[in-house]
């Protein structure tokens, strides 16, 4: 059985007070949903937010780290100072850190290697712009982004790997990818892993869909069979929207 996640990415919203108030409202209106769930508020509230949950099963993640381990790297953050406040996971090539920070397929390989080196499960995010799937491009270009920012590692490593298909196109625009294009995409995710590792990885990894998903349509998503959960934006901001998604799986 392939693990259920629905995970908050909350971007560059909430300041502490305003982490904790969303926190204790998520904890209280999350109700027994089978999925894991995890929430990525800014760096300088992990620590309060890890401990805040730390007598819950919500996990903590970090929405990016550096690939260095330590050194002059003015303002950004090493994997082992995240693992040291005791966060685990890292969100790695989100659509906003490609596109607005310069991160390339080659450089999110090195932030990969430095997240398995400290055993850190990585939320690794990819998607086709508007572009590649007029073009019908999309599905060669995600293929290239799994390859030249993951496919590296070896087999022993997907066991801390969660996938995020995030169509760039869907991300805070209001616009979904039907479930049957999230279907066809993660389908074709799958077969990708099973050609360059093996079955057995393939059906093992969760694939989260991502891309302007709400409460409305959470439950559709959801259903197809490759989609595993989802990597949510603007509607994880809100415990009530953020709370009827995760129980939508
Ligand atoms: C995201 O940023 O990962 C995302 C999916 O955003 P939204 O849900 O707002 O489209």
């Amino acid at each position: 059985m392939r693990k259920k996640i629905v995970a908050g990415n909350w971007k560059m919203n909430k300041n502490l007070a305003e982490t904790e108030t969303l926190l204790s409202e998520l904890k209280s209106k999350l109700g027994e949903t089978s999925a894991d769930i995890i929430v990525a508020p800014t760096f300088v509230n992990l620590y309060n937010a890890s401990q805040a949950l730390k007598d819950t099963t919500i996990d903590v993640a970090a929405q990016n780290m550096h690939q260095a381990e330590n050194g002059a790297f003015t303002g950004e953050i090493a994997a082992g100072m995240l693992k040291n406040i005791g966060i685990n996971t890292v969100i790695l090539g989100h659509s906003e850190r490609r596109a607005y920070f310069g991160e390339t397929d080659e450089l999110l390989a090195g932030k990969v290697d430095t997240a398995i080196k400290h055993s850190m499960r990585i939320i690794f995010c990819f998607g086709e712009e508007l572009e590649d799937r007029k073009s019908g491009n999309h599905f060669a270009v995600v293929e290239s982004q799994l390859k030249n920012g993951l496919f590296h590692i070896t087999a022993e490593n997907w066991k801390n790997v969660v996938l995020a298909y995030e169509p760039v196109w869907a991300i805070g625009t209001g616009e979904t990818a039907s479930p049957e294009q999230a279907q066809e995409m993660h389908a074709f995710i799958r077969t990708t892993i099973a050609k360059a590792f093996n079955n057995d990885i393939a059906d093992q990894v969760s694939i989260l869909y991502g891309g302007s998903v709400k409460p409305n349509n959470a439950e559709e998503i959801f259903a197809k069979e490759d989609v595993d959960g989802g990597l949510i934006g603007g509607a994880s901001l809100d415990a009530e929207s953020f709370s009827a998604i995760a129980n939508a799986i």
